[in-house]
């Protein structure tokens, strides 16, 4: 039978994941430093599981509602009505996911035509784009550059805007740059958005993670904002949650609904011991993910420092836990660079151009990473420089 020939055409539209071909060389090798998977090298903290085993233990084991249990979105609106200054019902406006992951298809798959354009901003996130021909929409990258701190810039998005256009996905704290949004930036865009009356995703899973001590702003909530936007967060970074699959999304009642057929027919609800620990969770909220942070900003400064020093001209991320430094200088692609390094110092950090072309002459470093770890692998970093 000839299998392939029976797939979904758009699937032939999909590269395999860049991180993914990369990493395969590095699983099973225990000699290798790992600065390339974008995950907290924390475990969760233990009230939040602690929280997930007594609500097994209480013989919590059934579904929930669709959208999530009730008390679990109650204190989702509150958080986000503190952290975020946006106010969303919680009988109405929010769904509990399986990982921003979900949300973001959800999104997508609800709102794409067949042919609707989504603008993204790039170096972004390995999923988007997939995730757009998965939705049958059409994915229009626009590039951000080192120069700009990797934002996306007013200009830029106003030159992509199409007929087609409907969807603008922004991510701020970026993987992989790092970069945030200035809020004059963010206001140009909004009001791009409102006069081509675009619906905008907004994916701000980093938006705890911030060194700069500016507030994050949502884009969700600048005036005329609200209304059209779809404001995705979760459990995974901030609160070193990866393996719990939660995540949500607040938006206006309509769109909810339309995620929620979607979601109820494909997923039914998100796991309940999952839910219970987010609950804690959020009831502990930045007591429990500033040690966290606290630790991130200094390994950052570190690497920056030590990047930079070494002749590897490196922007200072305003969040995430990813820095990107330039190698364009040293005449290798990002591909060759990355590889060098790992058969040469066996330390392994992604190559840039597995987040969209406009990322190539970079490498991503995840420094989600203990301090020994990220200081034998600057050294090793330093070594190989001489070796080009
Ligand atoms: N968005 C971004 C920008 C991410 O970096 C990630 C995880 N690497 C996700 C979404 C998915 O997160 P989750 O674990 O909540 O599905």
């Amino acid at each position: 039978m000839d299998i392939q020939s029976k797939l979904a055409g758009h699937l032939n539209a999909i590269p395999r994941s860049g991180i993914r071909d990369f990493f395969e060389l590095v699983i099973g090798r225990n000699d290798v430093i790992s600065l390339g998977v974008g995950e907290p090298d924390f475990s969760t903290p233990w009230s939040i599981r602690e929280a997930a085993i007594y609500s097994l233990e209480k013989g919590e084991t059934s579904y929930t509602s669709n959208l999530g249990m009730l008390s679990l979105r109650e204190k989702i609106t509150e958080y986000v009505d503190e952290f975020f200054h946006i106010s969303y019902r919680p009988d109405s406006e929010v769904l509990v996911t399986v990982g921003v992951s979900e949300a973001l298809d959800l999104a997508l798959r609800a709102l794409l035509n067949p042919g609707d354009e989504v603008i993204y901003h790039e170096p972004c996130y390995v999923s988007y784009s997939p995730s757009i021909v998965m939705a049958h929409g059409v994915a229009v990258p626009v590039a951000t550059t080192q120069e700009d701190g990797f934002s996306l810039k007013p200009a830029a998005l106003a030159a992509a805007i199409t007929p087609r256009t409907k969807i603008v996905m922004l991510n701020f704290p970026t993987n992989p740059t790092g970069a945030v949004a200035t809020q004059e930036d963010l206001e140009g865009i909004a009001k791009l958005c409102i006069e081509h009356d675009l619906i905008v995703l907004s994916d701000e899973i980093y938006s705890e993670l911030r060194y700069d001590d500016e507030e994050h702003v949502s884009i969700a909530s600048l005036p005329g904002m609200r209304e059209r936007t779809i404001l995705l967060h979760g459990f995974s970074k901030a609160f070193a949650m990866t393996g719990f699959r939660l995540g949500y999304a607040c938006a206006p009642p309509e769109l909810i609904e339309a995620m929620m057929k979607i979601h109820q027919y494909g997923i039914l609800c998100a796991p309940i011991t999952s839910q219970a620990a987010a609950l804690e969770a959020l009831s502990g909220g930045e007591t429990l993910y500033e040690p966290m942070k606290r630790e991130y900003r200094q390994r950052r400064d570190f690497l920056v420092n030590r990047l930079n020093g070494m002749g590897v001209d490196c922007h200072l991320p305003g969040g995430a836990f990813y820095v990107f430094p330039n190698i364009q200088k040293f005449g290798l692609t990002s591909q060759e660079f990355a590889m060098g390094l790992l058969e040469a110092e066996q330390v392994a950090a992604v190559p840039g151009d597995a987040f969209g072309p406009s990322g190539e002459g970079f490498l991503r470093c995840c420094y989600a990473t203990g301090m020994k770890d990220l200081k034998e692998a600057m050294c090793a970093m330093e070594r190989y420089l001489k070796t080009l």
